[in-house]
């Protein structure tokens, strides 16, 4: 990394940073609604090797980018300029600045093994990594909270992808060896161990390889969906409205919006018992939990499709004892909770089941709950 930040930038790295993808075991739609999430950080992040400028200027490069320098002086920052990947880690620094944070400029060169596009959140990762050097370059005294928040924040309103903060908390927060139990509300976090290994589980990560496109509207209109369901039954977000009152709330909604209600209800309930069970160290029946969270996902939130359908069918069939699209939605990444002896067969049926149907072959790895945005170097 240094090296190759010495070749692109002629100078010395000051040091290298890394943040964490992420998958998300249950807890889908949620963040949005004030409500439960439950992620795990991955072994797979983005790296950055960067050092601070003293003439006001942002140099971004990415190994995974466009072959070119991004220089950009940091007075013309503003969202949507530079409109490229390199709006993600320009919008964590311009969000900085929007705090009151008196930081310059620097050199970053990024590196990354988090599939991108895959629902493994490789934009929260790059904002992560950016925002972790930024503090160090400028030693800032920021939580791993308040980075999250700044990196949402350039998503948000420098991108101009209204998601939710579950993504940049799993980057910043996570720990090895734990999932992360976020209530998005007040943004209070717990650390849930999750020794699946102990037990002889595993968890296999599936890319179906449908790219997902969380800029393309889809994901702003359920977003307006639950709030103006919010709105009509009174509530500040769906959050607060318990299980028990779903059936009456959902005969007073119109048709569009009660499937929209009844995921995000349930969903809050499934990480809610998902929480008792990890709690317990009852790791395998989680299992029921993630499919009928799909289930949901796919049949009142409708953000499956059919390459995530045949692979959580496929899974369960080959022995998973549970399955989900997991992240965003719309294609991206499937999780299954597998007995360590199936984890191979489990991936072999899918991708032998994608060829059959004639879907691009996908990609398989088993995860393990990592650690959150840390200095390398
Ligand atoms: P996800 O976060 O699920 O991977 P997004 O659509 O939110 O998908 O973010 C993907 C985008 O993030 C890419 O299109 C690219 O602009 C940017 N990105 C992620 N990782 C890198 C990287 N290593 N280098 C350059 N850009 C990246
Ligand atoms: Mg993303």
């Amino acid at each position: 990394m240094t090296d190759e930040f010495e070749q692109v930038f002629g100078s010395v790295a000051a040091g290298v940073w890394a943040a964490p993808g992420r998958v998300n075991l249950i807890g889908e739609h949620t963040d949005y609604n004030d409500g439960f999430v439950l992620p795990i950080a991955l072994p797979h992040a983005v790296k950055v090797a960067a050092a601070p400028r003293t003439d006001g200027r942002l140099r971004l490069y990415s190994k995974q980018g466009d072959d070119r320098i991004t220089d950009i002086e940091l007075g013309a920052l503003a969202p949507g300029a530079p409109n490229s990947w390199a709006g993600y880690p320009a919008g964590v620094v311009w969000a900085l600045r929007e705090a009151g944070h008196q930081v310059g400029g620097a050199d970053l060169y990024f590196d990354s093994d988090v599939p991108g596009g895959a629902g493994l959140s490789s934009s929260a990762a790059l904002e992560c990594a950016t925002a972790i050097a930024y503090r160090d370059l400028y030693q800032l005294d920021l939580s791993a909270a308040e980075l999250a928040v700044l990196s949402q924040r350039a998503e948000n309103a420098f991108v101009g992808v209204p998601c939710g903060v579950m993504d940049q908390m799993a980057s910043a927060c996570c720990e090895d060896g734990a999932a992360l139990f976020l209530d998005t509300r007040d943004l209070s976090w717990r650390q849930v161990p999750l020794r699946l290994a102990e037990q002889g589980l595993a968890l296999l990560v599936i890319d179906t390889r449908v790219k997902h496109d969380l800029g393309d509207g889809a994901y702003a209109g359920l977003r307006a969906g639950c709030e103006g369901a919010a709105e009509l039954l009174g509530l500040a977000a769906l959050r607060d409205l318990p299980e028990a009152g779903l059936a009456e709330a959902l005969a007073a909604l119109p048709s569009e919006l009660a499937p929209l209600v009844r995921h995000v209800v349930t969903e809050d309930a499934r990480v809610l018992r998902a929480i008792e069970l990890l709690d317990k160290g009852e790791f395998a029946a989680l299992g029921p939990i993630l499919t009928a969270g799909h289930a949901s996902q796919r049949d009142d939130f409708a953000i499956s499709c059919a390459e995530s359908d045949l692979a959580v069918r496929t899974a369960l069939a080959a022995g998973a004892l549970g399955a989900r699209q997991t992240g965003g939605g719309f294609g991206g990444s499937v999780i299954a909770l597998v007995p360590q002896e199936l984890a191979a067969a489990v991936g072999t049926a899918v991708h032998n089941a994608f060829t059959t149907a004639g879907f691009t072959t996908p990609v398989s790895f088993l995860a393990t709950p990592s650690r959150g945005a840390h200095r390398l170097a």
